[in-house]
């Protein structure tokens, strides 16, 4: 019986666990499908506070590991794959063992959306792909795709002219959502293009077994192109991992956690950190924050039962 599971290791779980560890709480960490989370996906972390030079968002990730080890969190590989919360003890099936805990924090981040194509699943791995950190390498002096117009196809675009001869953002709108800082280094950048108002239709060709262009559909005019490419990287966003606590725990309309009063879910006993509950902000910083309010309402909770 662990006084508490924290299920994910991305800077919420992390900051969570270093907390909790301090407490004497003895976390178990569970790390998840993408042990570490988004940040070991990415390259240069600017924004967060105490690095004025940045650093690697996998070294900031191993640096936090670390340092909830040193005060005593367990960490252990796998998935959660089912919980049970009607009654405390809590129960979480990690890869088919059953683990117990009185508090339980949910750390399970966002994972990379994708378009939604047949051709897009099928090619993935074979010059489809929602990392650039990974994958940037493979595409040295070809042409690439970055579908979306947010932050994250900036950063994508930028690091993937380090390799690729040309980068086009293909993005749904004719505006950016990106920060201003992220659109000015991309517009200045003379390697990335843009083509607006546009959507993929099609990513060909599966019979051939990669990439080898796309079909492209203008929403203004319902005009269709077909453009060669080697390589697409999706970069339109996040959706939360949240599929084992539907029906048992408060979410919106696309499966964040509802989190009150700090980061009390629904149920008492049950906090959520980071962009598993957080639409708005989803910063490795607003991430961390997170996590050390949850494992501070769980030692409350565990303490004198408040919720
Ligand atoms: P995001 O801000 O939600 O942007 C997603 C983009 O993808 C939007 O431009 C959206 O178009 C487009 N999109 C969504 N669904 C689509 C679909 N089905 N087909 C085509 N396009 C689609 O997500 P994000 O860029 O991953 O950023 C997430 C958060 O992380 C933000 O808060 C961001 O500031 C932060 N972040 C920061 C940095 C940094 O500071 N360097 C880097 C990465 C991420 P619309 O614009 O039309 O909605």
């Amino acid at each position: 019986m662990h006084d508490v599971i924290i299920l994910g290791s991305g800077p919420a779980g992390l900051t969570a666990a270093l907390y909790a560890a301090r407490a004497h709480l003895k976390p178990l960490v569970v790390d998840g499908h993408e042990a570490g989370g988004q940040l070991t996906l990415t390259t240069m972390v600017e924004n967060y506070p105490g690095f004025p030079d940045g650093l690697m968002g996998p070294d900031l990730i191993a640096s936090m590991r670390k340092q909830s080890e040193r005060f005593g969190a367990a960490f252990r590989p796998g998935n959660a794959t089912a919980v049970a919360l009607s009654r405390r003890p809590f129960r979480v099936t990690i890869d088919g063992a059953v683990e117990e805990c009185r508090a339980l924090i949910i750390a399970t981040g966002a994972s990379a959306k994708l378009l939604g194509l047949p051709s897009e699943r099928k090619l993935m791995g074979h010059g489809v792909s929602t990392c650039a950190t990974c994958d940037g390498f493979f595409f040295q002096d070809q042409e690439i795709i970055v579908v979306g117009g947010g932050d994250s196809a900036m950063e994508e675009a930028i690091f993937l002219t380090k390799f690729a001869r040309r980068v086009s953002v293909l993005h749904r709108r004719d505006k950016l959502r990106a920060s201003k800082i992220m659109q000015e280094r991309a517009f200045k950048n003379p390697k990335i293009d843009f083509t607006w108002d546009s959507t993929i239709e099609e990513i060909l060709d599966v019979r051939e077994g990669k990439v080898t262009g796309v079909r492209i559909r203008h929403l203004q005019t319902s005009e269709i192109t077909e453009r060669p490419v080697d390589g697409i990287f999706i970069a339109i966003g996040h959706s939360p991992n949240t599929q084992i606590f539907r029906g048992l725990l408060e979410m919106d309309e696309v499966g964040y956690i509802t989190t009150h009063d700090g980061t009390k879910t629904s149920v008492p006993g049950v906090f959520a950190a980071g962009d598993v509950q957080d639409r708005a902000y989803r910063q490795a910083v607003t991430a961390a924050g997170s996590g050390c309010m949850a494992a501070i309402d769980a030692e409350r909770f565990l303490e004198h039962g408040a919720h």
